[in-house]
């Protein structure tokens, strides 16, 4: 331990810190710590910024991580990332390219290729997958063809667990028969439905056409095939979305054939489509970061009163069906085999980032290189990180249990921990610390600050990572 680490304690970081850090780190007592226990959202996903690893060592290392021999089994899995989407909505921040039937035929023979290279990487080979998510973009924009070509290839090429989680993004106006078939037929056994709000006036305002009535038709015809789980994304906050209009969404999936659904808040990036629009005056304000944790406070309540099950910080289960394997172990720090344009993943404490551009990545795929655009090599302290991240998504902090594995320094979190009790933001119940309902809504914030001061007590230095929200 060199000499500045053995002086590092929560105490003096906490010093050091101007009041303005201060509140953002560690917040702020408020009798209304929903709305105010910080000044704002520090980060979309928490976590600590690896090293940038330089481009000319890009192949090298792609090839030495792939063909690796020593794998001790491990739980993982794999993304798949469509970059086409027959629109752009205006929220949205991963919006990549019009769908265009030659493109798509021409990407997702190269997208095979690379699954077909894959099968040589003894490292992927050598332990099945759990979970593989297609997600982009819109997979379920693709041909019937097309995504029928890819499934069959994950189906061959990946080592699947024969209870592997295969999920599907889906647009609303793609839930016809033929593709739903050709999804079932080849191994899909979750389908996630961006529905975003049953309001169709609300919707429309965002660029989704269809409306509640075809939404309710469409997600029944996916149910009846029942051979997947059904699950939904819900988003709060929408611009001239009021609390009740969202209470009134829940309400709806009660009678509804779904197997879980997804809530989450509305981010307004700077500079995006969505902020332009309301800055124009086109869409109405949405309600600001402060009060979208009303929204999940009373969502909360209603979700406990009509017994679903929570499995994440923003994740619910209502049948047994739904278990959400890839959102949990990727929020846990597991390995994630990238494939397509635009995918990232996590091999072996590498992040890696394929070529975002379509023909960045066919070419690579040609030349047979590894089409990678950058790569950074995570903290050792990745674990840790993982670990504070999965405590964090289930609501429950265990310090006691951190400092076990990665050291006693770690024992003095619960100073922070403390603090944050008496800002309402946690309670202790026997051994672990629970998440009140601010806390669960400042999740990102709670989590982010202990991921840095545990980089700090245990190394004597910090790094931040910093996503612009526009609110
Ligand atoms: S929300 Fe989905 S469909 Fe809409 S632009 Fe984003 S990725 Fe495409």
């Amino acid at each position: 331990m060199d000499r500045n680490m053995e002086n590092t304690n929560i105490s003096t970081i906490i010093k050091k810190m101007s009041p303005e850090q201060y509140k953002l780190t560690i917040g702020e007592k408020s009798a209304v710590p929903l709305q105010k226990a910080f000044p704002r959202k520090r980060v979309i996903h928490p976590g600590a910024m690896g090293k940038m690893i330089p481009p000319k060592s890009y192949q090298a290392i792609w090839h030495d991580l792939l063909a690796q021999n020593n794998l001790t089994a491990r739980q993982r899995t794999a993304y798949i990332h469509i970059p086409f989407c027959s629109q752009q909505c205006l929220y949205c921040g991963f919006f990549q390219n019009h769908c265009d039937n030659d493109r798509e035929t021409l990407y997702i023979d190269h997208l095979i290729r690379q699954l077909k290279a894959a099968k040589e990487y003894s490292y992927l080979q050598a332990s099945p997958l759990e979970a593989v998510y297609l997600g982009g973009g819109t997979p379920s924009a693709l041909s019937d063809s097309n995504i029928s070509r890819l499934l069959i290839a994950v189906q061959n090429l990946l080592p699947l667990t024969n209870d592997c989680e295969i999920t599907l993004e889906a647009r609303v106006n793609d839930l016809v028969d033929k593709k739903i078939s050709s999804w079932l037929v080849n191994g899909v056994n979750r389908i996630s439905i961006g529905v975003q709000s049953f309001d169709t006036e609300i919707r429309r305002r965002l660029g989704r056409k269809d409306s509640r009535e075809i939404i309710f038709e469409n997600i029944c015809r996916t149910a009846s095939y029942n051979k997947a789980a059904i699950i939904i994304d819900l988003i709060y906050g929408l611009p001239g979305q009021h609390v009740e209009d969202f209470i009134l969404d829940l309400e709806y999936t009660k009678d509804l054939p779904i197997d879980g659904m997804d809530l989450y808040q509305l981010n307004v990036f700077e500079d995006g489509a969505l902020q332009k629009a309301i800055k124009k005056g086109i869409l109405p304000v949405p309600a600001p970061i402060s009060e979208q944790g009303v929204y999940l406070e009373k969502a909360a309540a209603w979700l406990d009163n009509n017994a679903y099950r929570r499995l994440s910080t923003c994740h619910w289960a209502k049948t047994s069906r739904e278990r959400s394997l890839y959102n949990t172990l990727t929020k846990a720090g597991k390995e994630i085999f990238p494939f397509g344009a635009g995918a990232g993943g996590l091999i072996d404490n590498t992040a890696i980032f394929l070529q975002r551009s379509l023909d960045l990545y066919i070419n690579d795929i040609i030349a047979d290189r590894a089409p990678v655009m950058f790569m950074t090599q995570q903290s050792d302290l990745n674990g840790l990180f993982s670990t504070i991240q999965a405590q964090a998504e289930t609501g429950r902090l265990d310090i006691r249990k951190l400092s076990q594995k990665y050291g006693k320094k770690l024992l003095e979190l619960e100073e922070i921990i403390e603090i944050w009790i008496n800002h309402g933001l946690l309670k202790r119940n026997g051994q672990y610390t629970y998440m009140t309902i601010a806390g669960q809504f400042w999740q990102e914030n709670i989590t982010q600050t202990l991921i840095e001061l545990s980089q700090e007590l245990l190394c004597g230095e910090k790094q931040f990572i910093m996503q612009p929200i526009a609110r």
